[in-house]
């Protein structure tokens, strides 16, 4: 997978990519990021890329042709007629795990990250293919959101997740929220694990598991049961199978 960040800020997001799970899919080759200044596009001497909007109004609006100018290029250089292009923005589609799976299938992503008070239609109209927003809320610019999507999906990409931060059992697996987790010691300031975690017996901790699961969405999140009780349980059941299977 090879992301590509359309960006004002490209020192934002490749500082903020750059560490932990994310960076190390980096340095093993599954995903590449880079960040492209739109601003080395701009055509005016003094570098701007932005301007004030037609028919006035607070704020400035970032100019079609620099942004037109770094997606050509890029496009050229990576050899492909259509690429799928994200404009991050309040107005779009809001992110989900569903979406995250479907986008971790594509080769390439372009994101394009609005600033100020956003982006001239007409460039949209040009080369966007989706619009995404992170949630109903605005931010400063769209780098944020461009690395919270990036972060979700490579999660979802080949090789990025070794075994022991698998993505097999997570909150909205199944259309479940993630069962309580426990680590060493076995007792905290008089708090004990589960018995059930300690028993050894993986078809009794799976049980309590999707039990606790069902409990737990139930009550924060009922409006994520919308699967029928068995399609849910054999999906949960058949998951459990395959991680077992990968671990012996
Ligand atoms: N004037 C715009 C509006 O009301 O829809 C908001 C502009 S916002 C201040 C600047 C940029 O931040 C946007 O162009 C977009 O790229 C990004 N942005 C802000 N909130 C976002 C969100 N919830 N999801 C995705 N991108 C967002």
């Amino acid at each position: 997978m090879n992301y590509y960040i359309l960006t004002l800020f490209p020192e934002m997001v490749m500082s903020g990519l750059n560490t932990s799970i994310i960076g190390r899919g980096i340095k093993n080759g599954h995903i590449s990021i880079e960040a492209i200044n739109i601003r080395d596009y701009a055509t005016n001497k003094h570098g701007t890329v932005d301007d004030y909007p037609y028919g006035g109004g607070a704020g400035m609006v970032m100019q079609a042709e620099p942004i037109y100018l770094a997606y050509e290029a890029l496009r050229q250089r990576i050899g492909s007629k259509k690429p799928r292009v994200i404009y991050l923005t309040p107005q779009g589609k809001t992110f989900s795990q569903g979406m995250a799976a479907e986008y971790a299938k594509e080769e390439e992503l372009i994101f394009l990250c609005g600033h100020y008070e956003g982006v001239d239609q007409r460039i949209l109209d040009m080369i966007v293919t989706d619009e995404v927003s992170i949630g109903d809320y605005v931010l400063t610019g769209g780098e944020l959101p461009a690395m919270v999507m990036i972060d979700t999906i490579s999660r979802l990409v080949s090789g990025v997740l070794n075994n022991d931060d698998s993505a097999v059992f997570e909150s909205f697996h199944s259309n479940l929220l993630e069962y309580p987790q426990y680590t060493r010691p076995a007792e905290f300031m008089g708090r004990k694990v589960p018995d059930v975690l300690l028993s050894g017996d993986h078809a009794k901790v799976e049980q309590w598991r999707y039990e606790e699961s069902l409990r737990i969405t139930k009550e924060r999140r009922p409006d994520l049961l919308e699967l029928s009780a068995g399609e849910r349980e054999n999906a949960w059941i058949g998951t459990a199978d395959k991680q077992r299977q990968q671990e012996m």
